[in-house]
């Protein structure tokens, strides 16, 4: 425990991938065979992380979309109600991120605690355009605000707390070690951000991930798609985000890592700018790439962010 907290306060530490595996193989060794483990199932990789870094060796987290993976159009495999029916405590992000995870967890009668991680931090609202019709609707993506992080940390932590009280103690201290990380993180990436002349701070990305991040940090950011990676955008729509990028010389355009780029690919070809590489938005990467944990997260995309607003 110690050392893991040593480990992640280092913010340019690159080699998170590794730095992962060995904490893991620590964990594992280090798990005590006697004390039965806590089983939580987390709906999505962002989650799954926070779970395990507050959770500690008492837990054994079971996420069910994975790094990669899109939580907006999953669909569940029979093996997921089984860990949901078993599971000691469910894990979600509520906001309406998770559809199908809600009809899992009725449809598998489990008597699990539903924890939801988004509790009480504030719901940004956005006009969706679809069907030709606009209506107004909740944006999920909350963890992209590092303060709405440090609410889902303690949320966690209560609600492992509940299902497991003689852990109480621990989650609560790793949940606040945890806080302390993301607030030191939330103050660097507020630096970086400041780094941007205002009338740069403009990005163009997949799909609308990113607005409690733009909301947080000083950045507007455009995207095709809209809140879910369900909807397709219209023709009109990508053309006049074309003409938007070629007026206001957009110059930071990127992918995202659990979206399909050809969208965006074809867009930066048709307004005349490179994509600058990939996001992680709603999803982490795989243990040995660029983003395994939600602090790294942070890292990578502003270190991807920050020089592409500024056109270097
Ligand atoms: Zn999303």
């Amino acid at each position: 425990m110690r050392r893991r907290s040593a480990l992640f306060l280092a913010p340019a530490l690159l080699s998170l991938g590794s730095a992962l595996a060995n904490r893991s193989a620590r964990a594992q060794a280090a798990a005590p065979s006697s004390a039965p483990r806590l089983d939580v199932v987390a709906s999505f990789s962002i989650l799954g992380d926070m779970v395990r870094q507050i959770g500690g060796d008492r837990v054994a987290v079971r996420t069910l979309v994975g790094p990669g993976g899109d939580a907006h159009t999953y669909q569940p495999r029979p093996s997921d109600a089984a860990a949901i029916r078993s599971a000691g405590l469910v894990v979600r992000n509520g906001l309406g991120f998770e559809p199908w995870l809600d009809r899992l967890v009725r449809s598998s009668a489990t008597k699990a605690p539903v924890a939801t991680a988004s509790q009480g931090v504030t719901p940004r609202k956005m006009a969706e355009e679809g069907h030709g019709h606009s209506h107004e609707a909740t944006d999920p993506h909350a963890w992209q605000d590092l303060r709405n992080g440090q609410a889902y940390a303690g949320n966690i932590a209560e609600a492992l707390a509940t299902a497991d009280p003689s852990g109480a103690d621990l989650y609560r201290r790793n949940a606040t070690a945890f806080r302390t990380r993301l607030a030191g993180l939330d103050a660097w990436v507020r630096e970086q951000v400041a780094t941007v002349p205002a009338e740069r701070r403009i990005v163009v990305t997949s799909h609308d991930a990113f607005g409690y991040f733009g909301a947080a940090y000083g950045v507007r950011f455009e995207a095709p798609q809209g809140m879910s990676t369900e909807s397709e955008p219209s023709a009109a729509q990508v053309a006049a985000l074309i003409r938007q990028v070629r007026a206001q010389h957009v110059t930071a355009v990127f992918i995202e890592n659990m979206t399909n780029p050809a969208l965006l690919e074809r867009l930066s070809r048709d307004a005349g700018v490179r994509v600058r590489g990939e996001l992680f938005s709603d999803s982490l990467s795989p243990a040995d790439g660029p983003a395994p944990i939600y602090e790294a997260m942070f890292r990578h995309n502003v270190g991807l962010l920050v020089p592409a607003m500024r056109g270097a």
